[in-house]
């Protein structure tokens, strides 16, 4: 066994601390470094470590917490097909049953020894002499490994938006990303930036709590209602007794789920009667909980449904059109200490400023860490100086032993699972020929990621992206002519995953 000088002390959660090669290193403790966990496992692999910065497992589910928070498909797509959930106690579970989820597969697959938390990868470079990765931690350690991971998310970059004066706030600023619920709103003047999925979910839970409530609205969003409903303990029962019938049910969710984004989004040449019917399904919506008509016009987008992740929720409306809610549609010209002014000079004066403002994913996200590969290849420059590219969604050239998880065109499927379980299967195939080579590296050659990069770039023309009118909608999915959703539908994806051609990667 190699053994490497490790520069200092390893803050363990379960990890037997060695300064020892690892077989990976795997960033991020959420569900898709998970999958990746249970896939190095079943792979033969059980000497590496899941790094995050946070101090649980989760990711996403871990860090979100907000009123409201619930998963915008229905709970029996969102989630690994190889772990069903019998228990969801809702079609579209709330958020702390996601995090339970997470922890339960966490124990089934005894990953929790392998876990480190409070630690922050800050980058990565590959040792072309000694064929690892060295993984650089805040705090000057180094690890060493022979493959390296990343399942940062897309979504794992709190954003703080750019407003003058923001940070000399007065009162009491939160993140959605890091909601305080020790902070009392009862009663309180609460402003919200932003209008996106998760202002939509939030949105109607304060207005239940507080006197005032204002919304800021740079982009208006297309809601569609959310067909929602509880799921009685009995059936709960009879899910876990008979899962099969589970199983019945998640394939009618799949499906439709499916057919939301092969229309709505990739075939948008073909099929956009879709995205107007769906536009018009939004504004009906609008209409039957709106009474205020100049109300409507300022909810309603001058972009194309399907710009944006689709917003499913039967309240955000309606609480827009109650008398203590107010929405603000003329653009803050910065923040005071005790209130918001907007661009005519009205300033609203607020007890607590809540930024529903997102996350930033092009920019801190590609990569979410500095990752240098062969030759001094440095991905986010070399993604920036050429067109952002991945090979299925994972791999790059110049980057040996190296998977990305969240990559741009990485996003398949209507399910954030459906892309992670893809890219487990692309695992499988590719570490199941690892070992039966008895190999060390691989590599996907240029050709291979050049053809599959041309054969994307050919469709994204189809895509409501590029075709339909997006301008205006400041839509985080795609930026210049890349996108995150991969132009492929997921029976595509799938048959990918699982055959690609194996000299596509070098491996030696
Ligand atoms: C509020 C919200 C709701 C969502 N709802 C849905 C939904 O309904 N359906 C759907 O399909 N998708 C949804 N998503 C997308 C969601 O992000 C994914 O579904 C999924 O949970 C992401 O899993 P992940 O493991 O890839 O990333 P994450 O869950 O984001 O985990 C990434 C982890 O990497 C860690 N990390 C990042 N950088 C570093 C670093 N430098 N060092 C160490 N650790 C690091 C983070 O701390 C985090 O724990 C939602 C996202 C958000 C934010």
């Amino acid at each position: 066994m190699t053994f490497y000088p490790a520069s200092g002390p390893l803050l363990g959660y379960g990890v037997t601390v060695t300064s020892e090669l690892l077989d990976a290193v795997i960033v991020g403790a959420g569900f898709g470094g998970m999958g990746a966990a249970i896939e190095l496992k079943r792979a033969g692999y059980d000497n590496f470590v899941i790094v995050d910065r946070e101090d649980d497992l989760g990711g996403t589910w871990y860090v979100n917490h907000y009123p409201g928070l619930a998963v915008d498909i229905p709970s029996t797509t969102y989630s690994y097909w190889f772990e069903p959930n019998p228990y969801w106690s809702r079609l579209h579970a709330p958020g702390e049953e996601l995090k339970r989820y997470a922890d339960h597969v966490a124990d089934k697959y005894d990953l929790r020894r392998f876990m480190r938390f409070s630690t922050t990868v800050e980058g990565a470079r590959w040792d072309e002499d000694a064929q690892v990765w060295r993984v650089a931690l805040a705090g000057g350690e180094t690890l060493s490994a022979r493959f390296l991971v990343t399942a940062t998310g897309y979504l794992s970059q709190p954003k703080i938006p750019d407003i003058p004066g923001v940070e000399n706030f007065g009162g009491k600023m939160i993140h959605t990303a890091n909601w305080d619920h020790d902070h009392r709103l009862d009663g309180s003047r609460v402003a919200v930036i932003g209008t996106g999925v998760t202002a939509v979910q939030l949105i109607p839970e304060l207005a239940k709590k507080v006197s005032e409530l204002t919304v800021y609205q740079r982009t208006a969003i297309w809601v569609v209602p959310k067909v929602d409903f509880p799921i009685p303990r009995a059936v709960q029962r009879l899910f876990a007794r008979l899962p099969v019938l589970q199983r019945i049910l998640r394939f009618v969710t799949d499906v439709l789920s499916e057919f939301g984004i092969s229309t709505a989004v990739l075939n948008y040449r073909k099929t956009s009667f879709v995205n107007a019917g769906a536009a018009q399904l939004s504004k009906a919506h609008m209409f039957m909980s709106i009474r205020d008509k100049d109300l409507r016009r300022r909810l309603t987008p001058d972009y194309e449904f399907g710009c944006k992740r689709t917003t499913f929720n039967n309240d955000y409306y309606r609480t827009l059109d109650r008398p203590h809610v107010h929405l603000e549609t003329s653009g803050i010209e910065r923040i005071d200490p005790d209130g918001v002014v907007t661009a005519d000079g009205r300033k609203v004066v607020i007890d607590t400023l809540v930024l529903a403002t997102g996350f930033d994913l092009w920019e801190a996200n590609f990569p979410a860490i500095e990752v240098v590969g062969r030759d001094g290849r440095n991905l986010g420059k070399w993604w920036r100086d050429n067109h952002f590219q991945t090979y299925e969604g994972v791999s790059i050239p110049y980057f040996p032993n190296y998977l990305n998880l969240s990559s741009p065109y990485g996003f398949t499927g209507a399910s954030y699972f459906t892309m992670m379980e893809c890219e487990m299967r692309h695992m499988r195939r590719l570490f199941g020929e690892m070992r039966c080579r008895n190999a060390g590296t691989f590599e996907v050659t240029e050709q291979a990621n050049a053809r599959y990069f041309n054969e994307l770039s050919e469709r994204l023309g189809d895509m409501v992206y590029f075709r339909g009118n997006c301008a205006s909608s400041r839509s985080y999915h795609f930026r210049g002519d890349a996108t995150i959703v991969r132009p492929k539908s997921r029976r595509d994806t799938v048959r990918d995953a699982d055959r690609f051609a194996l000299d596509d990667y070098a491996i030696g």
